[in-house]
Formats: structure tokens, sequence, C-alpha cells
């Protein structure tokens, strides 16, 4: 009796259940979140480093929490992605996402691309591909200005399956981006395999390239790997100048982060665009 008291003490340690019914409560409140009307989607830009112009925005999800307020993604969506919710908001972002940007092509602005993040859980949906298709003809959104972000950890669960799929996404036009590269596996011989376009640095990378020699090696790396593929080149998590110029120095495209713009609402967005092509 005493041996199965104390399992009992350790099972329902205080720290554990608390952490426990806060995702249980966050859980049930996710339930009709989007029905509510409580997702919204922020966009962060991505610069040319050349030209400083924006060339593209990323969809991130915001839930904003009718008491908490914004909850960040890294804490809702490994909950939805884990009991399948991620599929309907998934989708309903990509939806919004697409609107947004064909929104904006129609009332005149400088075409720029729209870029969303794929899940796991949506890479296995079985019609992903005609939802994607689907989607694009409703929005009247060119499938020239849509890119998904796939990981290479999601990939790697099945590479003939992902191939596959990434195939038939190719094939309607669309882009494709590798997030977060270079914290998966060290897939160098898959990555000539995946039809992807392009590769997005992981920002903890970019983060240390001044203090890090190792970081900056690895940043010259995978440019360079970038450049013989033919790949284009974005860096994530640009917060300084320095990082900025060393990035723009390597030849790196692309470049996102707080340094240029946080994730916005589509409004602000907009300002941004406009003033970075002096409208
Ligand atoms: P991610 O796809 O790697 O997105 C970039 C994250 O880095 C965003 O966090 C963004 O706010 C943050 N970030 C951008 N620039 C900087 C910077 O200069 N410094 C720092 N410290 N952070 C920066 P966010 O919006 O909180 O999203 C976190 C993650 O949640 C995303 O990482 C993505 O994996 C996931 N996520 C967000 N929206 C969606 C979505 O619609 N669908 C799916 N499946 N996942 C999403
Ligand atoms: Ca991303
Ligand atoms: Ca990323
Ligand atoms: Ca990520």
């Amino acid at each position: 009796a005493q041996t199965q008291g104390r399992s009992q003490y350790l099972f329902y340690s205080p720290e554990i259940n608390a952490r426990l019914q806060e995702r249980l409560t966050l859980e049930s409140q996710l339930y009709g979140a989007l029905e509510r009307n409580e997702m919204q989607v922020y966009y962060q830009p991505l610069i040319n480093l050349h030209t400083q112009k924006v060339t593209a925005v990323e969809a991130l999800v915001r839930w904003k929490h009718p008491t908490l307020g914004l909850v960040s993604p890294a804490k809702f969506i490994p909950i939805v992605e884990a009991n399948g919710l991620i599929t309907a908001i998934g989708e309903w972002v990509l939806r919004t996402a697409c609107t947004q940007c064909r929104a904006w092509q129609l009332a005149g602005l400088p075409a720029i691309r729209v870029s969303v993040n794929l899940s796991a859980r949506q890479f296995e949906q079985p019609n992903l591909v005609e939802v994607v298709s689907q989607i694009l003809q409703e929005t009247g959104l060119p499938p020239s200005y849509l890119e998904l972000e796939v990981t290479e950890s999601f990939l790697m669960a099945d590479i003939q399956h992902s191939v596959k799929i990434l195939n038939q996404l190719r094939e309607l036009g669309i882009w494709l981006a590798l997030d977060d590269f270079g914290t998966g596996y060290c897939s160098l011989n898959y990555l000539t395999r995946f039809p992807v376009n392009m590769l997005k640095i992981d920002r903890s990378f970019v983060q240390d390239i001044t203090s890090n020699p190792d970081s900056a090696a690895v940043i010259d790396a995978i440019i360079a790997l970038a450049n013989s593929l033919q790949l284009k080149i974005t860096a994530e998590g640009v917060e300084t100048a320095e990082q900025m110029h060393y990035l723009k120095r390597r030849g790196c495209e692309e470049g996102q982060g707080f340094y240029f713009s946080r994730p916005v609402p589509a409004d602000i967005a907009v300002e941004m665009l406009e003033n970075s092509y002096q409208l």
C-alpha cells in the first residue's frame, strides 16, 4: 500500500498536474476557436537584401484567446497537431492568406508571394493536393504567388511518399520552401530528391553569426549548397544590422526577422509593402 501511495503521489505531482490541466483547458477551448473567429493570420515580410524591397510575406497564425490574449503558435500548434484540429486550422490559414494576397494584387499593389506553413498532419492528408488546388481556384491567386513551407523532419518520415506529394504540389505551379533548414537530419543526399525551390536557414544559425564562427561557417556552407543546387535562399531571424550585412555580403538573397519587422496584421504589412516600393 505504501509503494502504491508513493507512485500515485509522483503521478499526481502538482507541477505535472498543473501543466496537464493547462493543456487540457487550452485544448477544450481550441475546439470551436475557428468558428468563434478567434484565429487570426499575421504576416511577416521577407526582404530582398540587395533592393531592401518586400518580396513575400509569411503567414503566421495567432490565437486571440478570450481571456489570455494572443497565444503563441509554439504553444497551441503542438496541441492541434496532436488532436487533428490542425487540418481545419491549416486550411483556414491557407485560404485566408491566398485571399489576402489576391486582394493586394487586385488593389494594384506590387506583386509579392505569400508563404504558408504546412504541418506534418496536413502533409499526411490524402487530399492535400486537391485542397491546395481548390483554394487557388476559389481565391483566384495565380499559383506562382503561393509558397508552402515544409520541414525536413516530416519529409523524412516517408521519403518516397514525400517526394511524390512534393512533385504533385510543384505541378500545380506553386513554390516549395524547406523551413528551419540545418536543424533536422542532415539529409544532404535527400535534398537533391526533394523538389523544393528554396531553403530557409534556421534562425539559430543567424542568431550567433557574429559571435560563433561555427554558425557563420554553417551559413556559408548552406549558401554555397543552395547556389550549387540553384535554390533560392532566405535567412530567418535576422535581428541586427550586422547579421543583415553579413548575409548580404555572403550572397544570401532574402532575409526575414525582427530587424525588418515582426509578424503584423495585414493592414500593417501592406503599409510596409507600399513603403518599400515608395508608393
Ligand atoms: P516558423 O515557421 O519557423 O516561423 C518563424 C517564427 O520565428 C515565427 O514565430 C516568427 O514570429 C519568429 N521570428 C521571426 N523573426 C524573428 C526574429 O528576428 N527573432 C526571433 N526571435 N523570432 C523571429 P511564431 O509566429 O511564434 O511561430 C512559431 C512557429 O509556429 C512557426 O515557426 C511555425 O512552425 C508554427 N506556425 C505558425 N503559424 C503556423 C501555421 O499557420 N501553420 C503551421 N502548421 N504552423 C505554424
Ligand atoms: Ca516557417
Ligand atoms: Ca522557420
Ligand atoms: Ca518551425
